[in-house]
């Protein structure tokens, strides 16, 4: 094996970001162990207000990360053996293990060309007498087409649980996503939009009464210490995460700003580069670019091509659900779902993160348009 060459531009930079705000995230971490504060307590409290308000929706669970808050928001919307939940086929696995996990069955709908995201027509064409609700995921950033799910999920009586682990502020129509279904889950893994540092996750609401249902689950089945009023489990954001979260959540706005501008960069930067497919956006859409994703015929000659000149590249994900070994009893083929199929050979996420340079950007777009020119007969 050849050396690994230096890394010229990082998938992502993590360390980037805390130099930005060192001396905040030092000083709440300090204050935490100062009081003592790990479990529950004042940090978890603010920053579960906080979200909330951020968000635009009034009631916050805060949980131990963002595949709890799918498994918590499902246990207490209630699912029975033998219910049929519908999901994209091409997503991280989170979405869907919580679902077979909550005791239902995984119906998989294929996903748009264009974005990504879940097909509607396919919700439609998978409905069932036995369909109790829908986990539309806000992939890469971009929104979910949630005009026709809502109304899908309205005529059918089904709940809708919004996966916002990629779209923290992202729009649908004007409207922050998180606040179309019955509820939304958020992962804060270190990488996300927002993140923590180390597991976090929220779940929000409107409905009252589904909040306090999920806050009990996640609690041992009890609000109040020692009053168990049904079997729980025990998912937690501690003190540490929710003390660098309430750091971190002012500046997500301006984080997710640069995100757009990078993104538009990105575009202007690879316009025209033969073979290259540049992610679309659907309209009224404004999508938070937690990934930037090309497709490419020659995909993974392509990412070898930029590792060689040291430039990070992702594949979320290489394998749609369907075909993963993890839903092999399903039995699908890849004409089930040629969409997700097409794109899974083809996407490749490059670099973003907000403190990305223009000089890095640079050198990823010229890595690329050398590789076209390298194949021309590739397409
Ligand atoms: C990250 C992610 C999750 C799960 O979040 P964790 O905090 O890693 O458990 C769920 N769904 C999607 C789409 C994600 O990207």
């Amino acid at each position: 094996m050849s050396p690994s060459p230096t890394v010229a531009v990082p998938f992502a930079d993590l360390h980037a970001q805390y130099l930005g705000i060192r001396d905040a995230i030092d000083a709440a971490i300090a204050e935490v162990i100062r009081t003592s504060a790990f479990i529950r307590g004042p940090f978890v409290t603010r920053f579960e207000e906080q979200f909330a308000e951020v968000v635009g929706i009034p009631h916050c669970v805060s949980c131990a990360n963002g595949t709890d808050s799918l498994y918590i928001a499902m246990r207490a919307l209630g699912v029975n053996p033998g219910d049929e939940v519908l999901a994209p086929a091409h997503t991280w696995i989170s979405t869907t293990e919580t679902i077979t996990q909550a005791g239902a069955k995984v119906v998989f709908c294929d996903t748009d060309p264009d974005t990504f995201t879940i097909d509607p027509a396919q919700v439609a064409a998978k409905l069932t007498p036995r369909t109790v609700g829908v986990v539309p995921v806000h992939l890469y950033g971009q929104p979910a087409d949630m005009d026709p799910i809502m109304d899908l999920a309205r005529r059918h009586g089904l709940w809708v649980l919004e996966d916002c682990a990629q779209a923290h502020l992202a729009t649908y129509k004007g409207r922050q996503v998180g606040s179309f279904g019955n509820a939304a889950s958020y992962s804060f893994y270190p990488g996300k939009n927002l993140g923590a540092m180390g597991d976090a996750g929220a779940i929000v609401t409107h409905d009252a009464d589904l909040a306090r249902r999920m806050a009990m689950f996640a609690r041992h089945g009890g609000i109040t210490k020692g009053d168990h009023q049904i079997e729980g489990i025990n998912s937690r954001l501690d003190g540490l995460q929710a003390a660098v979260l309430s750091v971190k959540l002012p500046h997500l706005a301006g984080w997710t700003a640069r995100r757009r501008e990078i993104a538009a960069e990105y575009g202007r930067l690879l316009a025209g580069i033969p073979g290259l497919t540049l992610p679309q956006v659907a309209t009224a859409r404004e999508p938070v670019w937690h990934l930037y994703v090309v497709q490419h015929e020659q995909r993974d000659a392509l990412a070898a091509h930029l590792a060689s000149r040291g430039i990070q590249t992702v594949i979320n994900y290489p394998v749609a659900l369907p075909f993963l070994p993890a839903y092999a009893h399903h039995g699908h083929r890849s004409a089930d779902f040629p969409v997700a199929f097409h794109h899974q050979s083809r996407i490749l996420s490059l670099p973003i993160f907000p403190e990305i340079t223009l000089e890095q950007m640079r050198i990823v777009a010229a890595a690329i348009a050398e590789f076209a020119d390298l194949s021309p007969g590739r397409n």
